[in-house]
């Protein structure tokens, strides 16, 4: 096992193996079983080109030689920050052939962000492309390099400057050994709440299963032609896009934005069945499907989650697009959520998703961990065949996340309804959701801190119409107080990806504080919402 990696219970792990949730089979092994199976079937379809299932299990093995060849072993960690092309993918698997571990970072990532995650997880090499969304992934890398010393490799897609082309990596193929699955394949990045984001990591056995069931909960089959619009390394887009409609040998679009302009085409041109969307994204979809002209008749489903969907966009979201709305949740720590198309539509406008798995087990508790009595607001806690025991390298933060009994709390405030269904119904953890990416609030605070003008810091969230929350933050000034531009470029400069950027900024002579001496944000909320 990989070092760091808090394993199940063995009664657990036999009672998952024998029920066939975890079957045995390495990832990398899947996608060679696909590749016969479904062989010249459409597996990818970018904005360049496709690749059928067996063309992408071979293009796998060119890179994996490189991979092997450059010095990549099993168990070697790999930061992957890649846009949403046929790469990522083929990059994915082939670290998972060689035996590596690829570290999941979104785009949005900066210097300080992808600094912490090669340092946290020892990583090795860093895979990247020239330039994202018209910022520049070399300087990027070159700033990464300059602060951290594990990093042996350099990898880039497109123009690799002084680096290393991906390209180069394609090598005559050569065997390599089986890893484990029931080791460590991948490690995703958690939402948080602490100060550094800290890793899940995620077996073959686990997460494969979470993908077939993802796939059974949203009847996916060989027809299915799903659309990843939000970044693939996401476990949301992961499982339900990649895994999902692997296991079915159905057709992966990859659109590199969320942007109408581009998705309603490739919908069209591409007879997209199932995308999933996050509510700010699904808000932009919803008032300008109805106006425009592209056809997008054949969207069968459109799967939105990652933060609460409000009620009145959901009543929307069928009207303007013209196919069943499902709404959905999850977490990279594991448990998710989905719909089926018999749920009635009060069920799929007012609640969140059923649980995929049978043993997927959920505790609704107060805040003394008691069970709250049936249909109440709790925490909810769960433990189950794809949902992890305890952080990568989690210290102390396993005893505080996760029960003596390997619950894993969420921090969210949930209610269950008699059909099994989850409601959400707010946080109990420091972390703001801005329309489906998690900020956690210390994070930033311990940045802002950092500036010489501010002597104490709180980010809060207050409620926003199109993105469900928005950051605030409130700071106590040293002397002339800093406005958000000032703020903006300070924390860019300590490269922090632009979606942690405070919106707002509002000046206070000193934070309200608890009883106990904890900044009161419940009260500094309140403040907020009544401007
Ligand atoms: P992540 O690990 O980034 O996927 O974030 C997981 C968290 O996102 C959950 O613990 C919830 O707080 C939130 N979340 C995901 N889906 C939903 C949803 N449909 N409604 C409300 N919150 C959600």
């Amino acid at each position: 096992m990989l070092d760091g990696f808090v394993p199940w219970p063995v009664e657990f792990a036999s009672r998952y193996r024998s029920l066939g949730y975890w079957r045995g089979e390495t990832l990398d092994a899947a996608l060679r079983r696909y590749g016969s199976a479904f062989g010249d079937s459409a597996a990818v379809v970018d904005s360049d080109r496709s690749w059928t299932y067996s063309e992408l299990d071979a293009e796998v093995d060119h890179y994996a030689a490189g991979l092997h060849a450059l010095g990549i072993r099993p168990r070697d960690r790999v930061v992957v920050q890649l846009p949403n092309r046929g790469e990522f993918i083929a990059v994915m698997y082939a670290l998972l052939r060689v035996g590596a571990i690829p570290v999941f970072a979104l785009p949005a990532h900066r210097a300080a962000e992808i600094t912490h995650f090669v340092d946290s997880t020892d990583a090795v090499a860093y895979v990247t492309a020239d330039v994202i969304d018209g910022f520049d992934h070399r300087e990027l890398a070159r700033a990464v390099r300059g602060q951290t010393g594990n990093l042996r490799h350099v990898i880039i897609f497109g123009d690799a400057a002084e680096f290393i082309p991906l390209d180069s990596l394609r090598q005559q193929p050569i065997e390599h050994p089986t890893a484990d699955p029931s080791d460590v394949a991948i490690l995703l990045l958690s939402g948080g709440t602490t100060g550094l984001p800290k890793f899940v990591a995620r077996t073959h056995d686990d997460w494969a299963y979470s993908g077939r069931a993802v796939a059974a909960a949203c009847s996916y089959d060989a027809t299915t032609r799903h659309m990843v619009c939000l970044p693939l390394g996401h476990n949301w887009t992961l499982t339900h896009g990649l895994l999902a409609t692997f296991d079915v040998g159905g057709t992966l679009i990859l659109a590199e934005s969320p942007d109408p302009g581009i998705t309603f085409d490739l919908i069209e041109r591409h007879r997209v069945t199932d995308t999933g969307l996050v509510p700010g994204v699904a808000l932009v979809w919803v008032e300008l499907a109805p106006g425009g002209s592209a056809d997008l008749s054949s969207l069968r489903r459109v799967v939105i989650g990652g933060s609460k969907l409000p009620l009145e966009l959901a009543r929307r979201v069928e009207p303007a697009l013209g196919c069943q709305l499902h709404q959905a949740f999850g977490m990279a720590e594991g448990l998710c959520g989905f719909q089926d198309s018999d749920e009635d539509l009060e069920t799929r406008l007012h609640a969140q998703g059923r649980p995929v798995s049978p043993d997927d087990e959920l505790l609704i508790v107060d805040h003394y961990g008691n069970p709250v009595p049936a249909g109440e607001i709790g925490e909810l806690l769960t433990r189950g065949p794809y949902t992890v025991r305890g952080y990568f390298r989690g210290g102390v933060h396993n005893r505080t996340s996760f029960t003596d009994n390997g619950f894993y709390r969420t921090g969210d405030l949930v209610r269950l309804l008699p059909n099994g269904q989850v409601v959400f119904e707010g946080r109990v953890k420091d972390q703001i959701n801005r329309g489906g990416e998690k900020i956690a609030a210390e994070e930033v605070e311990n940045h802002l801190l950092a500036h010489p003008a501010v002597r104490d810091a709180a980010l809060i969230g207050v409620p926003d119409e199109i993105l469900g929350e928005r950051s605030c933050a409130v700071l106590v000034p040293h002397g002339a107080a800093p406005e958000q531009p000032e703020i903006a470029r300070f924390l860019t400069e300590r490269g922090i990806a632009a979606y942690k950027i405070p919106d707002l900024i509002r000046i206070a002579d000193t934070l309200p504080r608890t009883a106990i001496g904890k900044v009161d944000k419940k009260k500094l909320r309140q403040e907020e919402v009544t401007r």
